[in-house]
């Protein structure tokens, strides 16, 4: 036991920042979450920034567990000095009527999570602030304003009135609408300050009657709402569906920042925006971003009001995009550059700062109140996959960063994006552009319309793809805009949601298609007098904005020049080899482009599916005798020859492993009788016939069936065939000079004698063929290990083997004895429950599957210590699975053409993190 008189530390749960000192910094990022700790870090660098205060991270934990009010007790004392702390600093006092503080209360977590906590602007107003602040400003206007937007967010936010249903707008917008309607007035900066003070009254009397709760009068009071509404809002659905999708666990939670107001909508001479270091979407050294003048901070992401551009460069390019003529840009849209001069030389300078200090792309908030400049956030600024390249590359060329660095910068996952399809030039030259917005999230996408987030989820699932098309979106949206295609947005800027999300996501998206409207009662979207009806066809480029009318064709993109630098960075401090699965020459071809060192699964059944292969496999598989099948294999062999040299042509002399077949024979029997009538007339067998073979080779289970070597041991003919085909495709193209090795790999064991079986068998067709042709080529056999068995034997069946390749899509299947075919019954609802951090079948299974792995890699090595190792299950393409495999020391993972870049770039990124 502790003694009586020890003090017990007290956590401190409140860090307070301003006027150029902060008690956090920029480290701090898991405590004070990432705008906490970076408002403390630009304190320091001496950037004008509001003060306030920091609640951390551990406060929510502390919530979460024990409930409101023991929280709002543990940081009452230390709110209190936070409060005071600020009163000081600005000279105002908390609900004071003659001087009010007013602050903002805003949630931040680690990783910024963009639009998914809600945070409450201009707190602390009540009947006798709005006042003090009418008075002190001198703009009574301004001050109603305020009022009016703070009981707006605090009853959305705090005390939940929000739409009743998805079809309904927003119940406080109900109410402005009417206001203007009755003053015939469009926007709402005409709206006098008797119209906003009754508007106030509205939306408090709404509030009461849907809530039966008064609006809080007491700043104090008003404050404990928001803050815990903040701590609330981090188990909300939207927040849960983004923690979801970007793997951030849920026992970080958020810390909440509390800072004095400053307004961009205080008069003519303030404004409100945000702005990038360089270009978000395509990585291009600009510095670059929106802004309103009088207008407070979430008028531009909802994307309410056309934004003006920041600098006048920017602002030219847009103009020219959205044809706008120089004259009209002058006069109704001019850049910050232009109009306020010197604020803009601030911020530029700043911004160059920040990029410097960081040494990275920033994103970052502002506010000026009557012509003063206040930064209101800065962040490490999301963006495209493209633009992440760029940047890293152009980071390295500065020398900002160096090439580790730049290797490490790059998320494996979203180099998808760069070899994202473009539309067909052909079929776009004919193509009906309908409308066009911002290109607010690149590449192109081609779709079904479709007006709220739901149907785009359940579109999805019956495989249509689908256009989400919004007046605007909202983090509701986020699991819809997941899944379509593309997103078209008919308002807001390149700083909305929708295109933020859009980005964060790497889809898809144009936004602020004025001229389109949607009515969400009908399902339609009106443009020029045209109406599409949900279902219509229509398609995006998210790159230049344009909107297309009808289906186009997309195509594969070029690799660009930064592109190949990075590949040719990560290759420099790799250590893992990527192999690609591919079965056609072409699926070869495409791999050796985005730079695969060989073949590390050639599927040969797939063969058997092109054209008219499935004829002779199919009699092979209905005959009904040995020489039945003979006969219907040699149809099969010279098919098999030929694949197999152009695979072996189309590699080079890189390697080439070649599976022997391995599914369930049924597979390729026809199920239709209409198929099984025509396959009776061409063996010249009755239809009776081959139904019976057919209920024959019926499994209860056939993923555990008849399948894999066990094929080749029962019909070793089959075996013999396919052996034959890849020699004899050796040694054919030995002869143009390609220096192939075919590594021969059997499926599916478990027992050593089986892999032995099979190995005798493929070696004595192999020494026939060499003394039929008089001539040898070398060649391998080797082994897929996918099932536990084959793991923990691997010392017994390594000696005879070249080589191990794991089959973790097995291996998963048998070790969690989930069937891969009926998994999507369960498996979504317990990821969702937490019983799996994620789909074992995507990203591997360190420990249980991983285990195995890592026992047949030390065995394996044991029994023989020149086995060559391998990856070839789906996992070879997720990059925490090739960073597992890294670590247990395979020699290379095998993936599709498609995903061998994403491989590469997570096979260096993880030499480099287990570097030291
Ligand atoms: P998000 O994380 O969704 O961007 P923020 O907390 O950054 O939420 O705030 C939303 C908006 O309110 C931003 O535009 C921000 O600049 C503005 N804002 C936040 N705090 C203040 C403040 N103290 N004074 C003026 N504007 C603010
Ligand atoms: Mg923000
Ligand atoms: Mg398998």
């Amino acid at each position: 036991m502790a003694p009586k008189d020890a003090k017990t530390v007290k956590t401190k749960y409140i860090y307070t920042f301003g006027d150029g000192n902060a008690e956090g910094n920029a480290q701090m990022k898991n405590l004070l979450g990432g705008k906490g700790a970076n408002l403390c870090e630009m304190n320091r660098l001496g950037v004008p920034v509001p003060p306030g205060f920091v609640i951390t991270t551990e406060a929510c934990t502390r919530y979460t567990e024990k409930g409101r009010e023991d929280l709002m007790e543990a940081i009452r004392e230390e709110m209190e000095q936070g409060i005071a702390h600020l009163e000081q600093i600005m000279g105002t006092r908390f609900g004071d009527r003659e001087n009010p503080l007013l602050i903002s209360v805003r949630s931040g977590a680690r990783v910024s999570m963009p639009g998914m906590m809600d945070t409450v602007l201009n707190l602390g107003l009540n009947d006798d602030a709005v006042e003090g602040l009418s008075q002190r400003s001198g703009e009574s206007r301004f001050a109603w304003d305020a009022y009016r937007r703070f009981v707006q967010m605090y009853g959305d936010v705090v005390m939940g009135l929000k739409p009743e249903s998805k079809e309904d707008e927003d119940p406080f917008e109900v109410l402005i609408d009417e206001m203007k309607k009755k003053r015939g007035v469009a926007n709402d900066n005409q709206l006098t300050t008797s119209d906003l003070k009754k508007l106030v009254l509205q939306f408090k009397e709404l509030i009461l009657q849907r809530t039966g709760e008064e609006f809080p009068t007491d700043p104090w009071e008003q404050l404990q709402g928001a803050v815990s509404a903040v701590f609330e809002s981090w188990n909300n659905e939207r927040a849960q569906v983004y923690r979801s999708l970007n793997g951030i666990p849920e026992h970080w939670g958020t810390a909440v920042n509390v800072q004095a107001m400053v307004y961009g909508n205080l008069n003519d001479n303030s404004a409100t925006g945000v702005a990038f270091t360089r270009d978000a979407g395509t990585g291009e050294d600009l510095f670059n971003g929106e802004f309103l003048v009088n207008a407070q901070g979430e008028d531009v992401v909802a994307g309410i009001r056309t934004p003006q551009q920041i600098t006048l460069e920017g602002s030219r390019r847009w103009a020219e995009l959205a044809k706008i003529t120089e004259e009209v840009r002058r006069e109704k849209y001019p850049s910050l550059e232009e109009i306020m001069p010197e604020v803009y030389r601030e911020l530029a300078a700043i911004e160059t700062r920040l990029e410097n200090h960081y040494a990275d792309m920033q994103d970052l908030e502002f506010t000026i109140q009557d012509g003063k400049l206040w930064i209101l956030q800065t962040r490490n600024g999301k963006r495209t996959g493209a633009a992440m390249v760029k940047i890293a590359v152009d980071m390295l060329n500065q020398g900002m960063i160096d090439e580790k660095t730049a290797v490490l910068r790059v998320d494996p996952h979203r180099l998808d994006e760069l070899l994202h399809p473009v539309f067909d030039p052909t079929a776009i030259k004919s193509a009906n552009v309908i409308a066009k917005g911002l290109p607010a999230s690149p590449g192109a996408a081609t779709g079904q319309v479709v007006f709220f987030a739901d149907d785009a989820e359940s579109w999805a699932e019956n495989n249509k793809p689908t256009i989400l098309v919004r007046m605007e979106t909202s983090p509701e949206d986020l699991r819809g805009m997941s899944v379509a295609k593309g997103i078209l947005t008919a308002r807001g800027g390149m700083t909305s949601h929708a295109a933020v999300v859009a980005r964060g996501m790497g889809k898809c998206c144009v936004s602020g298609a004025g001229a389109i409207h949607v009515d969400y009662r009908a399902r339609t979207m009106t443009v020029d007098g045209q109406t599409f009806r949900e279902g219509d066809w229509i398609s995006l480029n998210g790159s230049t904005g344009e909107v297309y009318e009808g289906r186009i064709i997309t195509q594969e993109p070029a690799l660009s020049g930064d592109f190949g630098k990075l590949m040719k960075l990560a290759d420099k401090y790799t250590r893992l080899e990527v192999r690609t699965n591919a079965d056609t020459p072409e699926d070869a071809a495409t791999a050796l482009r985005f730079g695969a060192r060989g073949i590390g699964l050639c599927r040969t059944e797939h063969m058997f599916f092109e054209g008219e292969r499935i004829i002779p496999m199919r009699e092979m598989i209905l005959a009904a005798d040995e020489t039945g099948r003979r006969t219907a294999l040699d149809k099969l062999l010279v098919f098999q020859r030929e694949d197999f040299r152009g695979l072996f042509e189309t590699m080079h002399d890189l390697p080439v492993t070649i599976r022997l077949l391995d599914p369930p024979l049924h597979e390729f029997i026809p199920h239709d009788e209409a198929g099984q009538r025509e396959i009776a007339d061409d063996m010249g067998v009755s239809l009776e016939v081959i139904k019976d073979k057919i209920e024959e080779l019926k499994e209860a289970n056939p993923m555990m069936g008849h399948r894999g070597c066990r094929l080749g041991i029962t019909y070793p003919e089959i075996t013999e065939m396919q052996v034959r085909a890849i020699i004899e495709a050796a040694l054919d193209v030995k002869m143009k000079g390609i220096r192939v090795i075919p590594e021969i790999m059997v499926p599916l064991v478990s027992k050593v004698k089986e892999f032995e079986a099979q190995k005798n068998l493929i070696e004595a067709t192999a020494e026939t063929i060499f003394a039929e042709r008089n001539e040898r080529v070398e060649y391998q056999i080797g082994t897929m290990v996918e099932t536990p068995r084959a793991a923990m034997l691997a010392d017994y069946i390594s000696p005879n083997a070249h080589f191990f390749s794991f089959g973790t899509n097995d291996l998963t299947q048998m070790t969690f004895g989930y069937s891969r075919d009926d998994a999507s019954k369960f498996l979504p609802i317990y990821l969702k429950q937490g019983l799996l951090d994620h789909d074992p079948f995507e990203e591997i299974d360190q420990y249980g599957v991983g285990g195995l792995v890592q026992i047949a890699v030390e065995r394996g090595r044991k029994g023989n210590p020149n086995l060559s190792l391998g990856l070839c299950g789906e996992h070879g393409g997720n990059p925490a699975s090739v960073d597992f495999c890294h670590r247990v020391g395979l020699d290379y993972v095998s993936c599709s053409p498609y995903r061998v870049p994403i491989a590469r770039l997570a096979a260096a990124q993880a030499s480099l993190k287990n570097e030291k």
